[in-house]
C-alpha cells in the first residue's frame, strides 16, 4: 500500500502579518521544501515521495498552508517543522505563531484495499473508493496530528490488511519436542469425575469452581513440585502482583489493543454516600431482587478489568527505572490470586473456565539472560514433566500471543522472540491440552513501561503462565484416579484424599 497525505492548515498569528513580510515567507517556504523536508530522507525517495508546501497565502492573521507528501516527511510532520522555521521569521516583524487550525485532512491509499481494512474508525469521516485505492477524508486538530494519529491509522489499517490476508492459515505451530509415550490410565474426562467424587462442584458464578480439599491437595501438590524443582534451584523470589488492572497498564502492556472481549471489567461507585444508595438496597429488601439497571447508572467506569495475563500489573513497581547491572537478571514470580477471562462458550470442565488459578513466573534483563532463563525453564520443565509426573507431552513454537493480540501476524523477524506452548494429550478425546506456557518477550513490556538498564543494552523479559486448573486436568486425564498408578512423588505429595463432608 503506497500512502499520500494532504492537508490545508492555517498558522495563527498574533497580529495581522503584513505585506513585507510575504518575500521573507516564500524564501522560507524554499528553504523547507529543498533543504529542511530532505532531511533524514532516503536518497532513493522520489521528490512526490517527500512532504512539501504546495501552497501558501496571507489572510489577515492567519499563514494558510497546503501541504502534501508520500510516506517521507510526512505532511502533518512538514508542519510542524515549518512552524519552527517560520516563527523566527515572522519574529522579526513582533509576530508570534500562536496555534494551528486544521481545515482538512486527506490520507489517500493507493493498490487494493479491502473495505472491510477501514471499518468505522475514529476521525474518518469519510471514505471514498476508487479503482486505485481510496481516500480517507479526516476531522482533527492539531493536537491529533501532534500525537501522529494519521500515521496510527495507516498502520491500523496495513495490520487489518495483513490480518485478513492470514486469515484462513493456520496459526504458527512448530514441534519443538515430544516426549515418550505413556500407558493411559484412564479414559474418561476428569472433571466429571471430580464432581462424581465431590472434589469439586460448580461456583455460583459461569465458568467457576469451588474446589473441596481434594482438589486443592492435588493443586498444592503442583505448586510445591513447581517450587522446589524450578522456582528455587532457578532462583526465583516471590511478590505480589494487583489482580485489579487499570486501563493505564493494559495500555502499556499492549492489552488494550484487542483484549476486550475476554475482559471481566470492573466499575467503582460514583459515591460512597449510603443515602445515594439506599433505594438500591431498599429495591432488594422489598423486591428480593437486586436492581441491575439501577446500579448501572450508580456506577462509574469501568476503570479497568480483573486480572487477565498474571504479569502486566507487575510492571509499575520497575516503571521508568533504570536497573542496576548487578540485579539483573530479576527472577520473580507470583501465585497471590485468581485470573478471570469472559470464555463465553467455550467453558470446559476444569481447563477452560473463567475463573482460574495460575503461579506466573516473570524474569528481566539483558536478551541473552532472558533467553538463557527461558531455556533453562524449559529444561527444568521437561524433567519435571518426563521423570516427576511422567505426563505425555509436547511443546511446541507458537505465535507469541502478543504478536497474535496486536495483528502482527506471521513469524517473528527474531527466532528467539515468541511462545512456547506445552500441551498434554487426553486421552478420553485423543485432544490435546495446552497446560502452560514460556514467552521470550523481546523489549515489549520494557518498552511499554519504561524500563532501562545499566549497560545501555536493550532490555528483555520473558513469563511462563503454570494453570494448576490445565496441570491438574492433564495429570487426572492421564493417569486417573487409583493414586496405585500415580508417580510415587505426586502421590505423596498429595496423600490420602481428604473427606471432610458428608451429604445427607
Ligand atoms: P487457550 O489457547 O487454551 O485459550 P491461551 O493461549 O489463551 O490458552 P495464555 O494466554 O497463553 O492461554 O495463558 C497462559 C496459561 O494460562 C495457559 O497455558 C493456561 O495454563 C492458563 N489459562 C489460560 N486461559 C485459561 C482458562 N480459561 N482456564 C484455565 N486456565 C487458563
Ligand atoms: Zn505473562
Ligand atoms: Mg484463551
Amino acid at each position: 500500500m503506497y500512502v499520500r497525505f494532504s492537508l490545508n492548515a492555517d498558522l495563527l498569528t498574533s497580529g495581522d502579518i503584513p505585506g513585507e513580510a510575504a518575500a521573507a515567507i516564500e524564501q522560507a517556504v524554499q528553504e523547507a521544501n529543498e533543504t529542511s523536508f530532505r532531511r533524514g530522507v532516503p536518497k532513493e525517495a522520489q521528490p512526490d515521495d517527500i512532504g512539501r508546501i504546495t501552497g501558501w497565502s496571507v489572510e489577515g492573521n492567519a499563514l494558510r498552508l497546503s501541504i502534501a507528501s508520500g510516506p517521507y516527511t510526512r505532511a502533518h510532520d512538514a508542519l510542524f517543522r515549518f512552524r519552527k522555521s517560520i516563527a523566527s521569521v515572522l519574529g522579526r516583524h513582533r509576530i508570534g505563531v500562536r496555534g494551528i487550525e486544521v481545515t482538512g485532512f486527506t490520507i489517500r491509499l493507493e493498490g487494493s484495499v479491502e473495505p472491510a481494512a477501514i471499518p468505522r474508525l475514529p476521525m474518518i469521516q469519510e471514505t471514498a473508493f476508487d479503482e486505485n485505492g481510496v481516500l480517507l477524508s479526516l476531522t482533527l486538530n492539531a493536537a491529533d496530528l501532534e500525537n501522529k494519529v494519521p500515521d496510527r491509522l495507516v498502520r491500523l489499517i496495513e495490520e487489518k490488511a495483513e490480518a485478513m490476508a492470514y486469515g484462513g492459515k493456520a496459526e504458527h505451530w512448530e514441534l519443538i519436542y515430544e516426549s515418550p509415550r505413556q500407558p493411559p490410565r484412564f479414559d474418561r474426562d476428569p472433571t466429571e469425575e471430580m464432581v462424581k467424587k465431590g472434589w469439586i462442584k460448580h461456583g455460583a458464578a459461569r465458568g467457576q469452581w469451588i474446589y473441596g480439599p481434594q482438589a486443592v491437595q492435588l493443586f498444592r501438590a503442583f505448586e510445591t513440585i513447581v517450587l522446589e524443582e524450578i522456582i528455587r534451584p532457578l532462583g526465583f523470589s516471590e511478590m505480589v502482583f494487583p489482580k485489579l488492572v487499570p486501563w493505564e497498564v493494559w495500555k502499556r502492556s499492549g492489552h488494550a489493543k484487542g483484549v476486550y472481549p475476554e475482559i471481566y471489567y470492573v466499575c467503582t461507585p460514583k459515591t460512597r454516600d449510603p443515602a445515594y444508595w439506599e433505594d438500591v438496597a431498599d429495591y432488594f429488601k422489598v423486591t428480593g431482587e437486586v436492581p441491575v439497571e439501577m446500579i448501572r447508572d450508580r456506577i462509574d467506569g469501568p476503570i479497568g478489568g480483573m486480572c487477565y495475563a498474571q504479569c502486566p500489573p507487575f510492571w509499575p513497581f520497575v516503571q521508568g527505572e533504570t536497573l542496576a547491572t548487578d540485579c539483573l537478571p530479576i527472577h520473580v514470580f507470583d501465585r497471590s490470586g485468581t485470573s478471570h477471562r469472559y470464555e463465553s462458550g467455550g467453558i470446559h470442565g476444569i481447563e477452560r473456565v473463567d475463573e482460574f488459578h495460575r503461579i506466573e513466573v516473570l524474569w528481566l534483563g539483558t536478551a541473552e539472560q532472558t533467553v538463557d532463563t527461558a531455556d533453562r525453564l524449559h529444561a527444568a520443565y521437561t524433567r519435571v514433566f518426563d521423570d516427576l509426573l511422567e505426563l505425555e507431552w509436547r511443546c511446541a513454537r507458537v505465535t507469541p500471543w502478543f504478536m497474535a493480540q496486536e495483528g502482527l501476524v506471521g513469524v517473528s523477524e527474531n527466532e528467539q522472540i515468541g511462545t512456547r506452548d506445552y500441551e498434554a494429550v487426553l486421552p478420553y478425546s485423543g485432544g490435546w491440552l495446552e497446560f502452560q506456557n514460556v514467552s521470550v518477550n523481546g523489549n515489549k513490556y520494557p518498552k511499554g513501561f519504561n524500563v532501562k538498564i545499566q549497560s545501555g543494552a536493550d532490555c528483555w523479559s520473558g513469563c511462563s503462565g503454570i494453570g494448576l486448573e490445565r496441570w491438574t486436568a492433564a495429570f487426572l486425564a492421564q493417569k486417573g484416579f487409583d493414586m496405585a498408578d500415580w508417580p510415587d512423588r505426586v502421590a505423596e505429595l498429595v496423600g490420602e484424599p481428604k473427606e471432610i463432608f458428608r451429604f445427607l
